[in-house]
């Protein structure tokens, strides 16, 4: 199988999805799926109990990334060849293989269980089906626009602190003191032990409330 992350526009596409019956897990599996997944600010609250929320800078803008493994592994919720941690799954996950990219939604056809015929219809004409449509669609290029203006009132280089690297993303968390919701989450997620063991760096002492 080749690698996820193959994405097409759903623009005048037309794709099945027949179930994860058969699949072994691939989206969940670091060697073949994404170590980390980019985050609007609704996400944080679904996100950061059970995975770490870190900075990075993309395309010379702040972004906020969830990693959800090693970059080798299957996700540590991956058990028994299911997800451990199913209603409280990241939005990203809930999605896949959808995926949005500004007002524009994309499939993944790497994903085993995306073809022409087979299954549920995915997309049709360029229209998503809506069963496969999570609440994080809605109205998604405003939340993106809201998200990015949240990052650039917060985007001075001072006050973050490098701290790792994953699948050659350099990692930053934020050490201003702050009572900003996100923020806090943020800071919050960083508890997550494994994230300092996969990329070599010193847990630092967390002053959260
Ligand atoms: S969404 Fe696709 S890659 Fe993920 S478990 Fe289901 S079939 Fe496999
Ligand atoms: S949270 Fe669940 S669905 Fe998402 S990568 Fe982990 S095991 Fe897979």
């Amino acid at each position: 199988m080749e690698s996820i992350g193959s994405f097409v526009n759903i623009k005048s596409h037309n794709f099945h999805f027949h179930g994860c019956s058969t699949c072994e897990g691939h989206c969940c599996n670091g060697a073949k799926g994404f170590a980390a997944s980019p985050l609007i600010l609704e996400d944080f609250e679904e996100v950061y109990k059970n995975f770490p929320i870190l900075f990075s800078v993309t395309e010379q803008k702040l972004m906020a990334y969830v990693l959800l493994n090693d970059g080798k592994n299957y996700c540590r919720y991956y058990v028994n060849q299911q997800c451990s941690i199913y209603l409280q799954r990241p939005p990203a996950c809930k999605l896949y293989p959808v995926s949005p990219y500004f007002e524009q939604l994309f499939i993944d056809t790497a994903c085993p269980s995306v073809n022409q015929d087979s299954g549920y219809s995915l997309c049709h004409d360029g229209q998503l089906n809506s069963a496969f449509a999570t609440k994080r669609l809605e109205n998604f290029v405003e939340k993106l626009e809201e998200t990015h203006a949240f990052f650039e009132s917060i985007n001075a280089l001072e006050d973050f602190e490098h701290v790792g690297n994953l699948s050659g993303i350099p990692l930053f968390r934020y050490i201003k003191p702050s009572d900003n919701k996100y923020i806090k989450m943020h800071l919050e997620s960083l508890k997550h032990s494994w994230f300092y063991v996969l990329t070599n760096s010193s847990k630092p002492e967390l002053a959260v409330s």
